[in-house]
């Protein structure tokens, strides 16, 4: 596994075509994108990593499947009275089908959505005490008190998001939004500036693996129905693409972010800022590729022609 990941890192350093770094949050346009890290954190409470993986990035969207287990935690399955469960189709701050589909947004991943499930985990709270208990629950599932928000991204974030208050207006004018469309985007844009690295996340997403030795966060109920989401819309309209070339459900971020799950076997965190067409990170969606390859992970069946890497 060490050889699989190291191997990784160097094809991801030798790679010539890098993507294009998210800019309309100014703090992450000038981010370089020469960086890869990759991280595993195995069912077996190893954990390995190649390339950049101790240095922190901006996890933007992948906070979506933390926001989501904790608004499920208050509410529970009401959530989906408010927000649905199927792939939009559409990039992640499309309005498109907001107004067909009367503020119901299609699932909690794409932009609308995940303002509707920050509103529930919000519900009830002030914003500090909100972003207190999420941070709460990351910091439990990566075993690790050091994960922060970076403000300064927050700041940025906030004073340019023009279609995310576009749809919180939009939601809000549905009657989808119980606290002001302030409060929701400030805790929004903080709940995505949290700031963590590969490791740091791979050990974060232990709680979706589904083994013995793994954090207990959820139900295994609960656990599996994240992982589905994640499968279907983890990557916005290049969902199908990424189940396609990858076999496993995955969160990515603007930040250049994914997170993976083998569900009983591992969290597979993985980064480089530079993202493809559909804003999904380019070199990582193409590691994960490789890695899903090599090992013959999958979720649709076992492996055959793999390098015999086990659990
Ligand atoms: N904070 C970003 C936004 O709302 C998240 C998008 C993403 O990571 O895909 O625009």
């Amino acid at each position: 596994m060490q050889h699989l990941l190291d191997d990784i890192a160097a094809m991801a350093a030798a790679d010539p075509e890098r993507g294009v770094v998210a800019s309309y949050i100014p703090e992450l346009a000038g981010i370089d994108p020469n960086q890869f890290g990759i991280a595993i954190a195995t069912a077996d409470g190893e954990v390995l990593t190649a390339g950049d993986a101790e240095t922190p990035f901006s996890i933007q969207s992948v906070s979506k499947i933390f926001a989501l287990a904790l608004a499920l935690g208050r509410v529970g399955d009401q959530l989906w009275r408010r927000v649905g469960r199927e792939p939009s189709g559409l990039s992640f701050d499309s309005m498109l089908l907001l107004e067909r589909e009367d503020g119901i947004p299609r699932n909690p991943f794409i932009n609308a959505g995940a303002l509707v499930t920050t509103d529930t985990y919000l519900a009830g709270s002030t914003p500090r005490e909100a972003l207190g208990e999420l941070l709460r629950f990351m910091r439990a599932a990566a075993d690790d008190d050091s994960i922060h928000i970076n403000e300064t991204v927050a700041k940025s974030e906030f004073r340019t998001a023009h279609r995310n208050f576009s749809l919180a207006h939009y939601l809000a004018s549905f009657g989808n939004l119980r606290a002001s469309v302030e409060k929701v985007l400030g805790t929004y844009c903080h709940q995505c500036a949290v700031e963590m690295s590969c490791r740091q996340l791979a050990l974060a997403g232990r709680f979706l693996v589904d083994a013995p030795l793994m954090p207990g966060l959820v139900s295994v109920e609960r656990r599996r129905r994240i992982n589905a989401l994640m499968m279907t819309c983890g990557h916005y309209d290049g969902s199908g693409d990424f189940a396609f070339r990858v076999g496993m459900p995955g969160k990515s971020g603007v930040g250049g972010g994914i997170l993976v799950i083998s569900p009983g076997r591992a969290s597979i965190a993985v980064w480089s800022p530079g993202l493809n067409r559909y804003g999904n990170s380019k070199l990582g969606t193409e590691a994960m590729e490789t890695f899903a390859h090599r090992t013959g992970w999958s979720v649709f069946g076992v492996p055959h022609s793999a390098e015999g890497i086990k659990r």
